[in-house]
């Protein structure tokens, strides 16, 4: 079979996406289509405390809006969403258990948050302490309210290849034994993308660098389950002109919000790209096509990226610039059909 590059995006239905999100999926879009790859769409959806309603619907539409189409996989739906799928992770976790990497943890709410009170009166960081872990294992779970815990090595480091970072290594004593799968049931994060990247193929994870020191955890989990990891890319931070974290503040909103304020999304597309990624040249206004040609990992710095409101509606004013008569009056009914019901009347008259 010939290998294919696979990439997906993996969002969490936790609340409208923010420019920081759809940068991530730009990013990979990019990267499969410049390999004539695949890029797949993962909702994951495993958190049920934090899930948002009608944030996948958001989602859907700011990676329609922005036409960045997603594929198939052969073996899977259009469209998967992990909460449809949690005996399939269950199956994992009790694999890992019987393995002798993972372990049944019966350690009540009240236990475990006094521990994490003594540690941060410590001032150590908080950790499991490994209470369960040597204890005999129901092979059969007949317990209630247990969770699994990933059963991390004591000694040694884990190390990887970084794409933009390149070496990182994690001592492993400082690694906490994860919750992999939740007393509801449900899989944490770690357990579900670990089991579904290795399902639907996926060879390059491009996710933002906030998940860096997750990736440790999850190069056990391929490594005890006997798979062949994927090969990471952690994308920049993206910070504000003041250099600090991008909110609100920085009127960087929801991505959408920039659709209802009229922003075209060529100009959305190519400044994103820009957010981080360094072309060789000192172009700036780049097509698609220019893009998937010139797109390539090594040239995505490691530094955060600076998020510039002005160099936004710079480039949206080009693209406006470029626009026929004709074609702009079409994008301006379009848009007044969607936000502005008597913006539409007079367009139309
Ligand atoms: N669900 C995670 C997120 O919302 C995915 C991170 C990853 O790509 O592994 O960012
Ligand atoms: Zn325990």
């Amino acid at each position: 079979m010939s290998y294919q590059i696979t990439t997906r995006f993996a969002p969490s239905p936790t609340g409208a996406p923010h420019i920081g999100n759809i940068r991530t999926a730009i990013f990979a879009w990019v990267y499969a289509r410049s390999h004539k790859g695949r890029f797949l769409l993962r909702i994951e959806d495993t958190d049920r405390s934090r899930e948002v309603s009608g944030a996948t619907e958001a989602i859907i539409d700011s990676l329609e809006w922005l036409k960045l189409d997603w594929d198939q996989n052969p073996k899977f739906s259009n469209l998967i969403f992990q909460s449809q799928r949690l005996a399939i992770y269950q199956k994992y976790a009790e694999e890992l258990v019987k393995k002798g990497c993972a372990y049944v943890c019966t350690c009540s709410e009240e236990r475990l948050k006094e521990l994490r009170e003594r540690q941060i009166a410590a001032k150590q960081p908080p950790k499991y302490d490994g209470c369960c872990r040597g204890k005999i294992q129901n092979s059969k779970f007949k317990i209630q309210n247990y969770v699994i815990r990933l059963k991390v090595p004591h000694e040694g480091q884990t190390e990887f290849f970084d794409i933009i970072r390149g070496k990182v290594k994690f001592e492993n004593n400082l690694i906490d034994d994860q919750v992999l799968l939740k007393s509801d049931g449900y899989p944490t994060y770690h357990l579900a993308n670990v089991v579904d990247d290795h399902l639907m193929g996926v060879t390059h994870v491009l996710r933002a660098e906030e998940w860096l020191s997750s990736t440790p955890k999850h190069l056990l989990l391929y490594k005890f389950f006997g798979w062949k990891p994927p090969r990471f890319a952690h994308l920049p931070m993206i910070l504000g002109k003041d250099r600090s974290k991008l909110s609100k503040r920085h009127r960087a909103v929801s991505l959408l919000e920039y659709k209802k304020q009229g922003y075209l999304q060529e100009a959305i597309f190519n400044y994103l790209i820009l957010l981080g990624w360094r072309p060789q040249t000192d172009q700036e206004i780049f097509s698609r096509l220019e893009i998937i040609k010139q797109f390539s990992l090594e040239r995505v710095q490691k530094s955060p990226a600076i998020f510039d409101q002005e160099k936004l509606d710079w480039l949206n004013g080009w693209y406006i610039r470029q626009m026929s008569a004709s074609e702009l009056l079409d994008r301006l009914i379009e848009y007044g059909q969607k936000f502005d019901e008597n913006k539409t009347r007079s367009l139309k008259i």
